[in-house]
């Protein structure tokens, strides 16, 4: 089956979702996705087990988005950072251009919440050539992000000329791909994707795995396929209650991450996004995360763990606290809890 029937036979109404689970409350499902749109492909529901799943929590509705009285609906200011409509420059170096308003599966924790898979996200030829026009004109712009919504959403041609304009802008040096694809729809990375990708070199794709029953054999192929294609490939994971907030969980999302070849980059705290605080943790969360994870297993596996700061401050790393005394000596707990110290009076 070709991934665009598979995405034609996505679940999108919550009758055929009680069909299954009769617990589920399809009468909720259907008037939260009246306002947040669902989409579960054939593929992802595949891996859902029961409704306490940490794939069911990613993928099905929840009443909790409706009633949520905390969070903004851009919280990261992108739209007033935006330059071009669905380009975000926020930083000097790089920008966040937005492609597609499509997605595999619509996560219920996006933090493009407010217009993902929605009539309120406008993109056509003429919003890619207002971005790249503005990519032309800014020379301080070396290295352009491509997300959405999924770019790997689009046909092969679209994708293909949107690299090209891309990578024919000179002050260009890298491209990057945010991608949810090859964990929620991982047959849609084709080999004659890769064949096309491979042509926009150097070319480094994120993807986002959240849950360590998310790395099937499926998505190792299509890791494994990418990265033969020689895209070097990191993963984007968010931090989410009741999904992945423990350090077992994570320490086997990660070591897995690494056995399919995929180099663990970010381990976000979840933005303030109007419908998805009854996913967040506490910061606390993440840095006792971080605390069993360094040290105690590959640096390889490691994340940078950051919070992104609301208003459009940007990602700020946060480390759990080594260091007890500074002064002539830098005194320090190690990753053991043992103290060490460093003479620093040179
Ligand atoms: C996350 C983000 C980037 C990329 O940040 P890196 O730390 O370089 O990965 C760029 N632009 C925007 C608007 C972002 O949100
Ligand atoms: S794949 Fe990314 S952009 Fe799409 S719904 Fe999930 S988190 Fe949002």
């Amino acid at each position: 089956m070709s991934w665009q029937s598979l995405l034609a036979d996505s679940l999108t109404s919550a009758a055929e979702i009680s069909r299954r689970f009769p617990a589920a409350d399809s009468g909720v499902i259907e008037e939260v996705s009246r306002q947040y749109p669902m989409r579960i492909n054939p593929y992802y529901w595949g891996l859902i087990k029961d409704i306490a799943d940490p794939l069911w929590r990613q993928a099905v509705p929840s009443s909790l988005e409706l009633k949520d009285m905390v969070c903004e609906a851009d919280p990261l200011a992108e739209e007033k950072l935006s330059p071009a409509v669905n380009l975000v420059h926020k930083y000097p170096d790089r920008v966040l251009f937005l492609v597609s308003s499509q997605c595999a599966m619509y996560c219920r924790f996006c933090t493009r919440k407010r217009k993902v898979g929605t009539a309120a996200m406008v993109i056509d030829d003429a919003t890619i050539a207002l971005g790249l026009d503005y990519i032309r004109r800014t020379p301080a712009i070396r290295d352009v992000l491509i997300s959405g919504g999924d770019p790997l959403l689009l046909s092969d041609e679209r994708l293909e000329w949107i690299l090209a304009g891309v990578r024919a802008i000179p002050h260009v040096d890298i491209i990057r791909i945010g991608t949810r694809v090859p964990c929620v729809l991982p047959m849609r990375v084709s080999h004659r994707l890769c064949v096309m990708l491979k042509r926009y070199h150097p070319l480094y794709i994120n993807t986002h795995f959240n849950h360590p029953a998310e790395l099937t054999t499926e998505a190792a192929s299509a890791c494994g396929r990418l990265a033969d294609a020689g895209i070097p490939l990191g993963c984007q994971t968010v931090l989410l209650r009741g999904v992945n907030d423990n350090s077992e969980v994570i320490k086997a999302l990660l070591r897995g991450l690494l056995r399919i070849r995929v180099r663990p980059y970010y381990l976000f705290q979840g933005d303030m996004t109007r419908g998805t605080d009854h996913f967040r943790t506490r910061i606390d969360t993440g840095l006792t995360i971080m605390k069993s994870l360094i040290g105690h297993i590959s640096g390889m596996a490691i994340p940078h763990f950051a919070v992104d700061a609301p208003g459009g401050g940007g990602k700020i790393p946060l480390l759990p606290d080594y260091v007890i005394s500074r002064g002539e000596k830098l005194v320090f707990n190690n990753y053991c809890g043992e103290i060490c110290s460093y003479p620093d009076g040179y």
